[in-house]
């Protein structure tokens, strides 16, 4: 019972719910170890298309496929979630702006290069995907969250198949500039 009302019924990762309720613990241990932390926000490009032109069921196998590639990339340590129909969350402890946008990289290659098998023959399919990292200005993993699904919205007006890293805090005028503007909230 306690693995049913944790998960996903679909694709077996975390629910909604539980996911935030992990991103939340991952955000205060993060906090508190002045560790870096970062999320990451996944939405599959033009699903409706895959339901339209193959059927829900083939649609349900997609997301399924999408996860197991994704869980392939991940460590023990992370956290995956559904957090809608075909959007996903995913948590990366430790994680460091580089970390974490080559995590995003590698998923977002792996989804278009995979050929998912489907009754009759395979497609491919594409990823957009957020990210943000933990700034000194977030007071909750929502801020996160919502940073990570602004990223994401770039990414999908920017043409799909990509990644976004959200800019984040701008920096101080007196401070070294560690990101300079040109690899600001660029794609990557
Ligand atoms: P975009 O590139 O802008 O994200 O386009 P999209 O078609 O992916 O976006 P949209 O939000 O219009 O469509 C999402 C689709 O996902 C519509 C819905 O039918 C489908 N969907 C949501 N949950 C499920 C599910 O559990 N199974 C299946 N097969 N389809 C789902
Ligand atoms: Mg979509
Ligand atoms: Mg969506």
């Amino acid at each position: 019972l306690a693995v049913l009302a944790t998960t996903d019924g679909l694709t077996g990762i975390l629910n909604r719910r539980s996911f935030l309720e992990r991103a939340a613990e991952d955000f205060k241990r993060a906090v508190r170890y002045n560790e870096p932390f970062a999320v990451l926000m996944l939405d599959l490009d033009h699903f409706k298309a895959v339901n339209d032109n193959h059927g829900h069921q083939v649609g349900d196998d997609v997301l399924r496929a999408v996860v197991a590639l994704c869980k392939q990339n991940l460590r023990d340590s992370d956290s995956m979630g559904r957090y809608g129909g075909e959007e996903f969350m995913i948590c990366l402890p430790h994680a460091d702006l580089d970390t974490a946008s080559g995590v995003a990289e590698r998923l977002r290659t792996d989804v278009q290069s995979t050929s998912i098998t489907i009754p009759d023959g395979a497609i491919s399919i594409t990823t957009s995907i957020g990210v943000a990292i933990l700034r000194g200005s977030d007071t909750g993993v929502e801020n996160m969250i919502a940073r990570a699904d602004t990223a994401l919205y770039a990414a999908k007006g920017q043409g799909r198949n990509r990644v976004v890293v959200d800019p984040g805090d701008p920096v101080p005028q007196d401070t070294p500039d560690l990101f300079p503007d040109a690899q600001r909230g660029t794609t990557l």
